[in-house]
């Protein structure tokens, strides 16, 4: 039997998840012969990563976790690392020992002129991340609104009081630890014992209004505008000064304030979609968030952690109401597990490198080094040609022949360089640069693909702000297609990664490894990785004692330049080396105090960061670290702003019947620009050509 000819533009998550799912089992490999074409030398896209120097440093565009609500992505990565197992592959490490629980939220606020710590410890569960899957329905959103006000305000205030984060530490007296160990526990099971009856009645109180109908709905809005008066009346003023009060303040009010928008939008009868159009700050505003309550960080840190300012620019933030609240429900309180996971090896190695595996070992192609440049419909609904640039032929002769990985510590990992030795280029010309939008390197052009002889279908998993290059004809022909890239510019991100030769409580923290955010733009976000030292290969004694990343928006042009300007990545680099001395020269007090120097708080000591380059100590020693901008239209983050949902096109409806879509910008309805997103809209490609997988969990969160 012929098989049809699927081929996927683009080794991203996306791309990487359509052929995933055309390959699911081997009634699938029988029908259906896929390939990849991927530009440069690696898969994952934006959650690539390469390793880099003698210390094998890994190195990528920022902070990377998988949330605990990631269904999709957790199931793909659980399967992969499963089926390699059955086939006694290991090279990649043990599934159990990949994925690290993180529990700790923590925001920054600025709070009377002094930066201030909230931190949020959040429960775990006993669900299993990727095998655990369920759909929400509407009533689901209602009972999580309740949850989440008994959470924060007791939850994590009061369960952050009873849960102190080491209170058997040595240096504590002897008294206080015996106290400590009669007390904690049982301070501990009655926090445990609210979370677990907040749960209880909030469900309750939600499937009871559920029942009573949208009649109701300002009833209770009502009810929750007398809570809000109340806690106002009482709290408000004093909430100014005290910041434990602020914290009670702000919480209740966001609540009360979520709730009364939620209900008087009637979202639990219409869905999220209701508010999709509204942004989240105007939204809060809109029915009648205190001011505090607006600059409180648990606004600010959904803004922070994907970058949701237009243009790059922190002074103007956006970010739909509707996406907001599905995703902060989503992350919140419907994890399995645990709220957030990094790992081990990094989003590259550890989730990208054995799924690419796992693929390739099923019979999926790859044609690494070969870029798209334009994607050609015919008269009528179909695709008929995709024109392709070779950029470098292999040595073997055969463009599927390439293996991507080199081994560092027994262990498969993607390098930061392609490995020159297969490609077929003399040593004098090796183009560093061959994954970049503005890369001056041309190879081969290739006669182009041609439907019906080279494919049948083919699957779009590129970014959506690279179509302009890509996609021309098309959008020439299609005003949803110009909407769409119009609307979804994303926004373009900056990044350090700091090795530090003094460990986590030397730099002033002394709470487990949080996920910090809300902190001093553009570095509002903080990631620890220290335990990527294990994974690297430093020098005996030479390894950092910690390692911090930190990340933000990066202002740039609504669209970006074109191809043609190949300076532009220069710039955007220039800009972010003088955003981290300006950093570390005037803010890193605020997150480490240990980090600075004893002539100023605000300012680094240059000595506590690790140099293996003999760099001297001062502003040089930023040379040994790890800086980056993020900048083109291969690195722009997917931003939900408010009402850009309905740009958005689905995976299975591009207006041309051959072609599906995958990325995280396409409707998969979870418009967060995120792996899970990317991963949903892969397998709903797949599911348009070859009907598997029937359900992909979390559709039908109503937007
Ligand atoms: C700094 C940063 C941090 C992030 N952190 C997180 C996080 O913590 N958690 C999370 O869930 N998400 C995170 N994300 C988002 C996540 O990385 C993306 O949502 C996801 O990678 C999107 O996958 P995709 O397949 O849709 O697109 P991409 O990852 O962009 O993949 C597209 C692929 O197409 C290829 N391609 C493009 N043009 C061509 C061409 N002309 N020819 C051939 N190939 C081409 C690209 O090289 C790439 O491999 C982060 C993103 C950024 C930028």
């Amino acid at each position: 039997m012929n098989k049809t000819k699927v081929v996927i533009l683009g080794a991203g998550p996306a791309g990487l998840a359509a052929a995933y799912g055309l390959s699911a089992n081997q009634r699938l490999r029988d029908r259906y012969d896929v390939t990849i074409y991927q530009a440069g030398w690696r898969a994952g896209g934006k959650c690539a990563s390469g390793r880099a120097g003698p210390e094998n440093r890994i190195v990528q565009n920022g902070t990377h976790y998988l949330f605990g609500c990631y269904d999709s992505t957790l199931a793909v990565m659980r399967n992969a690392y499963a089926e390699l197992g059955q086939t006694g592959v290991n090279d990649f490490g043990d599934y159990d020992k990949s994925l690290l629980p993180r529990d700790m939220l923590a925001l920054k606020h600025r709070f009377r002129g002094k930066w201030r710590l909230w931190p949020i410890p959040l429960p775990s569960n006993t669900s299993v991340p990727g095998l655990d899957t369920g759909n929400l329905r509407p009533v689901d959103y209602l009972s999580m609104f309740l949850q989440m006000l008994v959470t924060f305000v007791l939850g994590a205030n009061l369960g952050h009081k009873l849960r102190p984060s080491s209170p058997f530490d040595t240096d504590r007296p002897m008294a206080l630890r015996a106290i400590y160990a009669v007390v904690w526990p049982v301070l501990l099971v009655v926090s445990w014992a609210i979370w677990a009856l907040s749960l209880l009645f909030t469900h309750l109180v939600a499937d009871l209004l559920w029942l009573c109908g949208d009649r109701h709905y300002l009833s209770v809005a009502k009810l929750l505008s007398g809570l809000r008066a109340i806690n106002r009346g009482l709290l408000q003023r004093p909430a100014q000064r005290i910041w434990t009060l602020f914290q009670v303040f702000t919480s209740f009010d966001f609540a009360c304030t979520v709730g009364i928008g939620l209900l008087r939008d009637k979202v639990p009868a219409l869905g999220l979609s209701a508010i999709e159009n509204d942004e989240f700050t105007a939204w809060l505003a809109k029915h009648g968030a205190a001011e505090q309550t607006l600059a409180a960080p648990f606004v600010s840190t959904w803004y922070d952690a994907v970058a949701a300012y237009e243009d790059g620019d922190p002074a103007k933030p956006n970010l739909s109401a509707g996406v907001s609240m599905m995703a902060i429900y989503r992350a919140l309180l419907t994890f399995k597990g645990h709220f957030a996971f990094q790992m081990r090896a990094e989003v590259g190695d550890t989730f990208v490198g054995p799924v690419y595996e796992c693929l390739r070992r099923r019979g999926v192609k790859f044609r690494f080094f070969h870029r798209v440049w334009d994607i050609i419909p015919g008269d009528g609904d179909l695709i008929n040609e995709i024109s392709i640039e070779q950029q470098v032929a292999l040595t073997s002769g055969d463009p599927e022949s390439y293996a991507p990985f080199i081994t560092v510590g027994g262990l498969k990992v993607w390098p930061e360089a392609p490995n020159w030795d297969q490609l077929d280029l003399p040593p004098d010309q090796r183009p560093a640069d061959l994954d970049s939008f503005y890369t001056t390197w041309r190879g081969q052009t290739l006669p182009p693909l041609r439907r019906g002889r080279d494919f049948d279908a083919l699957v779009l998993a590129m970014p959506v702000a690279s179509l302009p290059t890509s996609c021309s004809r098309i959008l020439e022909r299609s005003e949803k297609w110009r909407d769409m890239v119009k609307n979804l510019p994303g926004v373009e991100s900056q990044t350090m990664r700091l090795y530090f030769d003094a460990t986590l409580q030397d730099l002033g923290w002394n709470l487990p490894t949080p996920i910090l955010s809300s902190y001093a733009m553009p570095f509002a976000t903080w990631e620890d990785n220290g335990h990527l030292a294990e994974v690297e290969t430093w020098p005996a004694g030479k390894a950092p004692k910690s390692i911090a990343t930190l990340f933000g928006p990066l202002p740039a042009p609504h669209l970006s330049p074109p191809h043609t300007d190949t300076g532009y990545p220069q710039t955007q680099n220039d800009v972010v080396t003088q955003n981290t001395l300006n950093f570390l020269q005037n803010d890193i007090g605020g997150i480490w105090p240990g980090a600075t120097a004893p002539s100023d708080p605000n300012a680094i000591d240059w000595a506590k960061l690790v140099d293996l380059h003999g760099n001297p100590t001062g502003p040089a020693r930023m040379n040994f670290q790890y800086l980056r901008a993020n900048c083109g239209p291969l690195q722009r983050y997917t931003v939900a702003q408010a009402g850009t949902a309905k740009h958005r096109l689905p995976s299975d409806n591009s207006q041309f019947s051959n072609m599906m879509l995958a990325g995280d910008w396409t409707q998969n309805h979870y418009l967060i620009g995120s792996v899970e997103g990317a991963i949903m809209s892969g397998l709903q490609a797949s599911r348009k050509i070859c009907g598997y997988p029937e359900i992909v969990p979390g559709e039908n969160t109503g937007l």
